[in-house]
């Protein structure tokens, strides 16, 4: 069977399907047997900045342990949590995929420390917001095919970080808002990717020693899941209790919001795409119990588990490497690899050394200020390249 003929049968009304899609920037040539969704969640897996997201920090900088989690794991989890709602709502479980596995490609390293000191960098050009860069990158600055630059994605797929972004889109951008709320592929992307870190955040603080179980208790959605826990298995301790009460957790998370979805759903009479968009609150959510309990969770989160010294510690001297690198490369953007040199509006001509790798990227790509550049350039690094660069380019005896 055609794949889209699958879609029409096994779809709901609400879910997007493949042919509806907007198509891409640069007209390409339908696959044989892929969906345009398809081919997007697996030109994703295959871009550099998917696999760099494996060296990114999610809360922990650099290597505390070989187990906690990374940008590319949460991801990962993301997606995996994201499909299984989709597919439980008969949503368009490719396009769901898509969106989740690109949701965190647009991360700078050192986590929302690095994101606050780019931001700050360049502030007076409107600032630095990693959805905003995420589209950027898959847009303009992956350099994967000879025809275009970017990786050449569905609209619907690109529209996610937009939509996503809560700050106010250069002028280019601003079609993609013009359609309406966000389709409910890319809503439950949003909701999985709370389940997935306030379940794993609390999991990662427990097992590097940030907090302990018992400090838990302090969380009613936590003391209620390990009540029970406690009450099925009661010979369970420690490691193994805590990951029983974290797959409830995520069990719970998911049912609630599977439950409440559905509600929302019926309550609105939602009958198609149309609706969807016409919708002006969003119809993925949690209940409004879970929506205090996850409330009082991350509240606990943020005071206890990111505020803690060890955390603080290492996001401050993420923050310090940013800093040096992006004054250093600002004031001699001769230093700069070739292919981001390019992009600098006033870089003159000696300056540019090496030929672009395709026409396509020469004529493509904007021009742009000396500080957006650096910026751009910084965001794309990992935790562990930049720490290198800082080391090579500030320690006297530093390789070169
Ligand atoms: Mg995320």
């Amino acid at each position: 069977m055609d794949w889209s003929a699958f879609e029409d049968s096994w779809l709901a009304p609400y879910a997007m399907r493949s042919l509806n899609s907007r198509g891409r920037k640069h007209l390409e040539e339908p696959h044989p047997f892929r969906t345009i969704f398809q081919r997007d969640r697996e030109r994703i897996v295959h871009c550099s900045a998917f696999r760099r997201l494996m060296g990114k920090t999610q809360v922990l900088v650099g290597t505390i342990n070989d187990h906690h989690r990374t940008r590319l794991t949460h991801t990962l989890e993301v997606a995996q949590i994201s499909r299984t709602i989709a597919r439980r709502l008969r949503l368009n479980e490719d396009l769901t995929e898509a969106i989740a596995l690109s949701h965190d490609l647009g991360h700078p390293p050192f986590g929302h420390a690095g994101e606050a000191t780019l931001d700050d960098c360049i502030r007076d050009q409107g600032g630095f917001d990693h959805n905003l860069y995420g589209l950027r990158r898959v847009d303009e600055l992956e350099e994967r095919y000879p025809d275009f630059p970017g990786l050449n994605l569905a609209w619907e797929v690109r529209e996610a970080f937009v939509q996503h972004s809560r700050r106010p889109v250069p002028p280019e951008w601003r079609d993609f808002r013009e359609v309406g709320g966000p389709l409910l592929e890319a809503q439950v992307v949003d909701a999985a990717d709370s389940v997935a870190y306030d379940t794993h955040d609390s999991d990662d603080a427990l097992d590097i020693g940030l907090i302990t179980l018992h400090d838990l208790e302090r969380v009613e959605m936590w003391r209620r899941v390990a009540g029970q826990v406690r009450d099925r298995y009661p010979h369970l301790r420690d490691d193994p209790l805590r990951r029983a009460i974290i797959r409830e957790l995520i069990a719970w998370q998911v049912n609630d919001l599977l439950a409440e979805t559905e509600r929302r759903l019926q309550e609105k009479r939602i009958g198609s795409v149309e609706d969807v968009r016409r919708s002006m609150e969003p119809l993925v959510g949690f209940g409004p119990e879970m929506c205090r309990l996850k409330t009082e969770l991350e509240g606990y989160l943020r005071e206890v588990v990111y505020r803690h010294d060890q955390v603080l510690r290492m996001a401050h001297k993420g923050q310090t490497i940013l800093r040096a690198l992006f004054g250093w490369f600002a004031s001699r953007p001769e230093l700069l690899p070739g292919r981001h040199l390019r992009r600098w509006v006033d870089a003159p001509a000696a300056l540019v050394r090496t030929e672009p790798s395709t026409l396509a990227q020469a004529c493509a790509l904007p021009a742009e200020s000396i500080e957006r550049v650096v910026v751009d350039y910084l965001a794309g690094m990992t935790d562990r390249f930049a720490q290198q660069e800082f080391r090579r380019l500030f320690q006297p005896d530093g390789d070169q």
